[in-house]
């Protein structure tokens, strides 16, 4: 919402005063949003409010089946042309004529820290798998969109626009990356590699649906008839 004179956005914020949307959260809106400061800055970073991070920990077992899966279809067409799209996504940043805005600006960050196309589809997989086996932590949807762009995002230290020294210890204030940028990023990967992402969970699925019918059948019971 955009709330054009200085006049009416503090008599829009004076009426703002209904508790914050999230269902049972009883603090008060912050400013001209519909959510308190916390459920604010969830939507703002996960895309919703009962969005969490991801940490490296969740990721790690997922990240490894991701990459063991790339390399076993290397030359499969598919993934051929996904770390072919990434890399010109990362790399083309510095170069485009828009190089200041803020996405261009975190992708020219990746590429300076040497972010590589193959790295961010195995990232990206594993993001995706992530959801598809722990729905309820992070289920499809507007959830799932930012969860692709945080995971590029994050996989490289993000840049100090501060620091200083307080009570002995050095403190820093990272640069802060936007909604618009998280939700254009993630929206960009879905179009374009969300069939790929399908296949793959598509291919896994049978692939532990056929080790199931493996198991299922080395417990058929013996019978005298077996040798028919
Ligand atoms: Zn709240």
């Amino acid at each position: 919402m955009s709330i054009t004179t200085p006049e009416k956005r503090r008599s829009f914020i004076e009426r703002n005063n209904s508790p914050c949307s999230r269902p049972g959260c009883p603090q008060a809106r912050k400013g001209t949003s519909k959510w308190c400061s916390k459920h604010a800055s969830a939507v703002r970073r996960y895309g919703h409010a009962e969005g969490k991070a991801i940490t490296k920990k969740d990721l790690h077992s997922f990240f490894e089946a991701a990459n063991d899966f790339i390399d076993r279809h290397a030359s499969h067409q598919g993934i051929q042309q996904a770390i072919s799209f990434l890399d010109q996504l990362i790399t083309s940043a510095a170069s485009d004529f828009r190089a200041h805005l803020p996405l261009n600006r975190e992708l020219v960050r990746l590429s300076e820290e040497g972010l590589s196309g193959r790295e961010a589809l195995a990232l990206v997989v594993a993001v995706h798998m992530f959801s598809v086996h722990r729905p309820r932590e992070l289920p499809t949807g507007q959830g799932l969109i930012y969860a692709y762009a945080n995971v590029l995002l994050k996989a490289r230290p993000q840049s100090v626009v501060r620091s200083w020294h307080e009570e002995g210890v050095w403190k820093r204030q990272y640069r802060r990356v936007g909604s618009k940028v998280r939700r254009n990023l993630g929206r960009h990967i879905m179009r374009t590699l969300g069939g790929l992402l399908v296949n793959i969970q598509e291919y896994q699925k049978k692939e532990t649906d056929d080790e199931i019918a493996r198991n299922m059948s080395l417990r058929q019971p013996f019978t005298p008839n077996d040798s028919k």
